[in-house]
């Protein structure tokens, strides 16, 4: 029986997937969607994060393996919204926990970057894509932004997705972080 027949059913159509579309490279940086994805989903292990949130990690792209457009849409000056589509994705099947952060990845990178370090430290390409999204919040927005219930998560998310971005790294392959995507998935199906 291939391994994704022993997951639950959204879990093996999230391997799948990475296995047909993981290897597109990651918008102008050196790792390819599922490195990257991997690599964010390792710094989330590593920071003890809860299992929803590691998924959040792992998914927060899912976007880019969801939609037609070419991955270097936004260096063709297109806004791909690809934390909008992967909400909208995630939401059948997954609680909040799971969505908000991903869905707030790219608020929180335009939050994030009202402080110059940070911004300083962002790659050409995050830069380029932040004035695409918006560019830096205004302090009406960022306050705002602070009163979201996944405010601290979706900051969180967003550290480890600018950190993974290094080429050549091992991690763990997908099915690894399978468990953790059937535990999340289990628990969402127990609440509704
Ligand atoms: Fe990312």
């Amino acid at each position: 029986m291939p391994e994704h027949n022993l997951h639950h059913p959204v879990t093996a159509k999230i391997l799948s997937l990475f296995e047909d579309r993981g290897d597109s490279q990651y918008g102008g940086e050196a790792v390819t969607q599922r490195e990257h994805a991997l690599q964010a989903a390792c710094l989330a292990q590593q920071a003890d994060a809860s299992p929803a949130l590691i998924v959040a990690a792992l998914l927060h792209d899912l976007g880019h393996l969801l939609h037609g457009l070419p991955q270097d849409a936004p260096a063709q000056g297109i806004d791909d919204v690809h934390e909008e589509l992967a909400a909208r994705w995630l939401k059948k099947f997954f609680a909040m926990e799971v969505v908000a952060p991903v869905q707030l990845h790219v608020a929180a990178k335009r939050y994030l970057s009202r402080d110059v370090n940070y911004r300083r430290r962002l790659s050409a390409p995050s830069e380029h894509s932040l004035l695409l999204q918006g560019g830096p919040m205004s302090d009406a927005e960022a306050a705002e932004f602070e009163a979201q219930p996944h405010f601290d998560a979706a900051v969180q998310l967003r550290t480890w997705d600018d950190a993974a971005k290094i080429a050549g790294l091992q991690t763990p392959p997908v099915t690894h972080f399978a468990g953790y995507i059937d535990r999340v998935l289990q628990e969402s199906d127990s609440c509704r």
